[in-house]
């Protein structure tokens, strides 16, 4: 804080801080390397090209992928709108199915829920185990043959708990459906690869993954990518342009209309070193030890309900007895510690628990056992302010 105390942030799941070294490369690509990228002939925009794509390959190296494959957007929920919006609207038709399930984001909702509407596409729900995984049992029994996209998240941004990603991926082969996983809250804190997780979209936003706002990634496999149609229309995405006729560029640039974040995929590159360097593995095993900690602390006291599984992943959810989220949110401030309370962007959800709103404490590579502790006497405090 401004004034020299402990601040501890608890809302990584919301938005990560960013580490110096991401801070100094979007600085230095604003200011002295700044161009324009794919379309100088100067060398410097010639750079900033080379410094584009290599973001690519930094992104698609991160995720196993190969760098084709990897479209730049804003962020998850415009990858997950490009996926509706392209490969949907060119594959779904009236009465085909798409099986989400009861914990998504609203990103992993809305957007099918539009495609549903243009085509007339049914949505089915998955349901969810007592502990709050993704019933992956219940899935297989609803799968059809009209089943043509499971969407799933890969980590629960509310429960933190971790989809079981190939055994969703061969449940939606038997079917000849394609999976596409949100993968906001794993791409920071799970070692990732895309032909060992088995599926054919994978989307997730830079800003969780200490890097800035603005620039997040869609991963298709090859062969899906290059047969889906344009979705944005503009420059940089064309080969030729005439009023007869508009032939369009191959993937991913077909997908990248307009300058780019060139700035903001700069940057996120750098968070992946960042990322790299310590290492996803170590990463997992701090936010697991926190994870227990706080669960544990929890557990131990009259009146709070924790959410989702005991190996939930960087992120806890519970609620206290007779005090809102919103007012925990707000005595915890007091000391310096920051929570996220609300329905944290997945309603459905939260009628599932039957509450209105949850309390979440989520971690970082920054986070330790004082936040855990202040955040327990946070509560603590509060709970006696409440009687
Ligand atoms: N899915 C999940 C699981 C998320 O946690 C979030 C961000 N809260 C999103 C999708 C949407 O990400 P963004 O707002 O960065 O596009």
């Amino acid at each position: 804080m401004p004034d020299g105390s402990p601040w501890h942030y608890l809302d990584t799941a919301a938005t990560a801080q960013k580490p110096r070294a991401v801070i100094d490369a979007m600085a230095r690509a604003l200011g002295e390397d700044y161009a324009t990228v794919h379309r100088g002939v100067y060398t410097r925009s010639a750079n900033m090209t080379l410094g584009y794509e290599a973001a690519r390959r930094r992104v698609a190296r991160f995720i196993g992928a190969d760098e084709g494959e990897i479209v730049f957007t804003r962020g998850a929920t415009e990858a997950i709108n490009l996926v509706a919006n392209s490969w949907g609207n060119a594959n779904l038709k009236s009465g085909d199915r798409i099986l989400l399930s009861q914990l998504e984001h609203h990103s992993n909702i809305v957007p099918w829920q539009l495609l549903a509407e243009r085509t007339g596409a049914v949505i089915d729900v998955c349901p969810l185990t007592p502990d709050g995984r993704i019933d992956l049992d219940a899935a297989e029994r609803m799968l059809t043959a009209r089943h043509r996209l499971v969407a799933l998240c890969h980590v629960s941004n509310v429960l933190g708990s971790v989809l079981d990603a190939p055994r969703a991926a061969a449940l939606a082969r038997s079917v000849g459906a394609k999976l596409l996983l949100d993968g906001c809250q794993a791409a920071p804190r799970l070692a990732l690869d895309m032909a060992a997780l088995g599926c054919d979209f994978y989307a997730f936003s830079g800003h969780k993954l200490y890097g800035p706002t603005g620039i997040g990634a869609l991963w298709a496999r090859a062969d899906l990518l290059e047969a889906m149609p344009p979705w944005e229309g503009g420059g940089a995405m064309i080969d030729s342009v005439t009023f007869a006729r508009t032939t369009y560029a191959p993937a991913p640039q077909r997908f990248e209309a307009g300058t780019p974040a060139i700035t903001e995929a700069i940057a996120l590159a750098a968070a992946i070193a960042y990322v790299e360097e310590i290492g996803l593995d170590h990463i997992h095993a701090a936010e697991q030890a926190l994870v227990r900690q706080t669960r544990e602390g929890l557990a131990a006291m009259k009146g709070v309900t924790l959410f989702g599984p005991e190996d939930s992943c960087g992120i806890v959810s519970f609620c206290v007895e007779g005090v809102h989220p919103h007012d925990l949110g707000t005595i915890l401030d007091e000391e310096n510690v920051a929570i996220r309370a609300g329905h944290h962007c997945a309603q459905p959800l939260m009628a599932h628990l039957g509450v209105p709103a949850t309390a979440r404490a989520s971690f970082g590579l920054y986070s330790d056992e004082a936040d855990v502790a202040a955040l327990i006497r946070g509560i603590e405090r509060t709970k006696r302010i409440f009687g």
